[in-house]
């Protein structure tokens, strides 16, 4: 069956009051808020953007969202849980920090911000789910405990799964640092020797020092790797490359944790994708991130899906092309909707509702 999906155009000249009454029109419309109910504490699942990136949603949009959840008698928390890779999220102190920074302030939003601490044992939440791969899932309990999700995800490329929206945003986003490394742990860099300038700079972020360096040269110990990209991120040459074949047991893993965050969340979810400011890269990419697509809107859907599939499609269409395939060759991001369809988990049918 088809899913609806509903759709607002933004162009690159929009200013933030037309986005927001856009945005607004979006919420009332699509009805993608209306599994709350009164008195529901609602998690509103959000990227804070690591620093230096620019391409997260931003607080003021959120203001509108929370609003709306408030007006239907929902109490609203912004929430993400914490990064495997080292930046400003890897703990909840900084994470803390860094969303404030970027203006996820009370102020702004109307609403706390809780990041949950994966030091502690009670803030993880074990799902089984028996899948193909994952058979218990470790997601952040914050999510889980929640009597709605509200996935707010910002529609970009990305270096492992080709691009990223809601499915990466609950799957990936909602995992704990444990759950995280699950997800990841198959994949370990190669690096391209003759782009290697022996910068030293991947030794220094590898959080488990699997790499050193050998006549200024950089060499991996994949037996040591936890696969958490940062290497990619900070190398200034591209010399480092993912072991691709395992990229795709990310995409499948990420697909499978889904699903145990939504496990509990049948008509208690609902999926808004930014479709604005594209990336070639996601919002953990703190620089270097060139746009790579104009402007194409917003959309909301109560499916994971079709929300990503109708958003894949649309920006690939302003592009002209595949846009995600040409920036990430080696990546072939449909195989996360297609096995998210096929673990019942939306429908690659859709029905495109513009407003
Ligand atoms: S070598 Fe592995 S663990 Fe180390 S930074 Fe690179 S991907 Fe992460
Ligand atoms: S960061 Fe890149 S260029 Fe620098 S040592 Fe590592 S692989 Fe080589």
């Amino acid at each position: 069956m088809k899913s609806k999906v509903y759709f607002v155009s933004i162009k690159d000249s929009d200013d933030l009051q037309v986005v927001n009454q856009k945005l607004k029109l979006l919420l009332d419309k699509s009805k993608v808020l209306a599994p709350i109910q009164k008195e529901n504490k609602v998690a509103v699942k959000v990227h804070f953007g690591e620093e230096g990136n620019t391409g997260f949603v931003g607080p003021e949009h959120l203001r509108v969202i929370c609003d709306e959840i408030s007006v239907r008698g929902g109490s609203a928390f912004l929430s993400d849980a914490n990064t495997l890779y080292r930046g400003r999220r890897l703990n909840s102190e900084d994470h803390l920090r860094i969303a404030y920074e970027h203006g996820f302030t009370k102020e702004i939003t109307g609403v706390d911000v809780v990041i949950p601490d994966d030091n502690k044992k009670e803030n993880t939440a074990t799902v089984e789910i028996n899948q193909r791969f994952i058979k218990s899932a470790k997601v952040a309990r914050i999510f889980v405990d929640a009597d709605a999700l509200i996935a707010v995800s910002h529609f970009k490329g990305h270096v492992l799964t080709g691009f990223g929206g809601a499915l990466k945003n609950v799957g990936m986003g909602c995992a704990t640092r444990g759950g995280k490394l699950a997800q990841h742990c198959d994949v370990a860099p190669v690096v391209h020797s003759d782009r290697c300038i022996g910068c030293g700079e991947c030794e220094i972020i590898c959080p488990v020092a699997a790499i050193h360096l050998e006549e200024k040269k950089s060499v991996v110990d994949s037996s040591k790797c936890i696969g958490c990209a940062s290497c990619l991120a900070v190398c200034p040459t591209m010399a480092m490359f993912i072991d691709f074949a395992a990229g795709d047991k990310v995409q499948d893993k990420m697909v499978e944790y889904s699903l145990a965050v939504l496990k509990d969340k049948k008509n208690k979810a609902g999926f808004i994708n930014f479709a604005v400011k594209i990336n070639k890269e996601c919002d953990c990419w703190g620089a270097e991130n060139p746009r790579i697509s104009p402007d194409v809107g917003i959309l909301a859907s109560s499916d994971p899906v079709g929300i990503d599939k109708a958003s894949l499609d649309l920006v690939n269409k302003v592009c002209n092309k595949d846009i995600f395939k040409t920036v990430h060759p080696d990546q072939d991001g449909i195989k996360q909707l297609r096995y998210a369809q096929e673990i019942g988990l939306g429908s690659l049918a859709y029905e495109l509702v513009e407003l």
